[in-house]
């Protein structure tokens, strides 16, 4: 293991944060277990303060076919999965394009688009070291209760990739936000949409610093270039309060706020 520094003004797809010393972890070493691990920081919001971090380094960025299994390690970014499958004719990834993150990442947020989850084409995952089947784990909407360090993860294969449904996705994807941000802000909840409740309680476009509930789409927090963890928190525990007086409905975070 080594250590590295990461601007996450840079890195992290929402661009904030601060250099920031991460712990690189290499195959072979013990896992700390006094470290929070990140992916891609697609869906993180990085604080001044954050906890001490690590990462998978690239010798978990692997796709590899064995039996009926594609074994693919947890740093592997979701685009060259994409690429992999298309490639060799494989089903199940399709929805994974676009979505920007590594295997490791999505299967601890069971990431998807529309009905389209991880979790539904996962065999079993690595955590800690051991193989545990999916059924194993308790997972639902945008959340997988993992109970460790996914290294890797096992998905059947079946045949046929799905240009058209590639196609169908790339289009529904044509109506975010092109500003820097995390995704969602929030979960939707139950039988409903945060990005309404948003609009609904009249933040949609609101803007403090450079952070702003966009336009596009109000459930998307971006950053319109030098926006802060101050203000991007702001505009976070504003909608909380707001929807949750108005509407009595607690929203809770998607974005992983450290
Ligand atoms: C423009 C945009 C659009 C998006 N659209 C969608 C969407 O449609 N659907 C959707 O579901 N998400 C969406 N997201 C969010 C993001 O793409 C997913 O959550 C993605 O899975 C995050 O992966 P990551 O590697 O960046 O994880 P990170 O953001 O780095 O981490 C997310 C969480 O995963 C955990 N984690 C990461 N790796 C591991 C591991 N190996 N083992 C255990 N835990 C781990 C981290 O601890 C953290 O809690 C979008 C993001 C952006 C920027």
């Amino acid at each position: 293991m080594f250590l590295k520094t990461i601007d996450f003004s840079k890195y992290s797809s929402i661009k904030v944060g601060q250099p920031t010393e991460v712990l690189m972890i290499e195959n072979e070493d013990t896992i700390p277990k006094d470290r929070y691990l990140i992916g891609g920081a697609n869906n993180l919001l990085i604080s001044p303060t954050p906890p001490p971090l690590m990462m998978l380094s690239k010798d978990f960025a692997f796709i590899k076919e064995y039996d009926e299994y594609l074994i693919i390690g947890a740093s592997m970014p979701t685009g060259r999965i994409v690429s992999y499958t298309k490639k060799h004719n494989i089903s199940g990834f399709e929805f994974c394009s676009k979505l920007p993150g590594t295997l490791g990442g999505m299967l601890a947020m069971n990431a998807g688009v529309k009905s389209y989850e991880i979790f539904n084409i996962l065999h079993s995952v690595k955590v800690n070291g051991s193989w545990v089947p999916k059924e194993d784990i308790e997972h639902g909407y945008r959340f997988a209760k993992l109970n460790g360090i996914a290294t890797e993860a096992k998905f059947k294969i079946t045949k046929g990739f799905d240009a058209n449904l590639l196609d169908d996705l790339l289009q529904l994807r044509s109506n975010q936000p092109c500003e820097a941000s995390a995704g969602s802000a929030f979960k939707n909840p139950i039988d409903d949409y945060a990005g309404r409740l948003i609009e609904e309680v009249g933040l949609k476009g609101l803007r403090k610093g450079d952070m702003k509930w966009s336009n596009v789409h109000a459930n998307f927090l971006v950053n319109l270039g030098n926006g802060s963890f101050e203000d991007a928190k702001y505009l976070i525990d504003l909608a909380k309060e707001k929807i949750l007086s108005e509407y009595k409905i607690a929203l809770t975070e998607e974005i992983k706020i450290l």
